[in-house]
């Protein structure tokens, strides 16, 4: 369904992506896993069309969207793909529900319109009652997840995910990734998983590790994560030019 072929990136000499080839079909997890700086979050942006490789192409279905113009990416960023981050996605003046309306709202839909399926899914992840509280009132767990109601409230075709059990307890990053699986299940989709921890990557039904750009590991099934050295710090605060990932207003990636 989403696939990349030699994809090569460039910021400066040293090559963050170096001629990755991709591929994962509806409903596939895959985990991208790989030391700090490897490339992972740029693999992510390539794949989600935040970003244009140097070289190489990526195809939604046979479509090429790579060459697509910024309103066409922006659009498909809207309306085919959902984004999940460590943490700083949600707008702390809206209450949870709004949060969760907002890409149908920014996709054109009318407030009173987008409210109802909006509720619908905070409901599904096990949120009904808080859905008027402020990221504020909720706890690292409940924000993520009411993260995760704005992510699929869209229906996505993929969902990318930077992390996003990064900044929770164990516990809480286990019920996390369980309810997301559960749910990309659910709608058929694919899910893309940028993660540091082999116990998630085991619960995706393929992993890929990146290193130094490149494709590293030998590509396995399920069971039996390898490992790579634990350096959790895969974020940077701040990403230039045209990365719209990360610790960004969320608002950012859906322009
Ligand atoms: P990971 O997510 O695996 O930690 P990244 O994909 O964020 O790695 O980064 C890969 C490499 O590309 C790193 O050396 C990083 O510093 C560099 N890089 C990523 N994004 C940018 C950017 N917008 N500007 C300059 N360098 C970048
Ligand atoms: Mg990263």
């Amino acid at each position: 369904m989403l696939s990349a072929r030699a994809l090569v990136k460039h910021f400066g000499t040293a090559p963050a992506l170096d001629g990755v080839d991709f591929a994962v079909a509806p409903g596939e997890s895959v985990a991208v896993t790989g030391p700090s700086g490897s490339g992972k979050s740029t693999l992510l942006h390539c794949l989600a069309g935040i970003m244009r490789p140097d070289s190489g192409e990526v195809r939604l279905f046979d479509e090429r969207i790579d060459t697509l113009s910024e309103r066409s990416r922006s659009h498909l960023r809207r309306t085919r793909f959902a984004f999940l981050f460590q943490f700083g996605q949600l707008l702390p003046e809206l209450p949870a529900e709004e949060n969760v309306a907002l890409p149908l709202m920014l996709d054109g839909t009318p407030r009173k319109a987008a409210l109802g399926p909006a509720r619908e899914q905070l409901r599904r992840l096990g949120l009904e009652g808080k859905e008027g509280r402020r990221p504020g009132e909720l706890s690292g767990g409940e924000a993520q997840r009411v993260a995760l109601a704005r992510a699929l409230v869209i229906r996505p075709a993929v969902v990318f995910a930077d992390e996003p059990t990064g900044a929770l307890d164990r516990t809480t990053g286990d019920q996390v990734m369980g309810v997301l699986l559960d749910t990309v299940k659910d709608l058929d989709a694919a899910l893309v998983v940028v993660t540091h921890d082999p116990r998630i990557a085991a619960r995706c039904t393929r992993t890929i590790e990146i290193r130094d750009g490149r494709l590293g590991g030998v590509p396995r099934a399920g069971k039996g994560f390898d490992g790579f050295g634990g350096d959790a710090a895969g974020q940077r605060p701040v990403i230039a030019g045209d990365g719209r990932f990360g610790p960004e207003p969320v608002a950012e990636v859906w322009r």
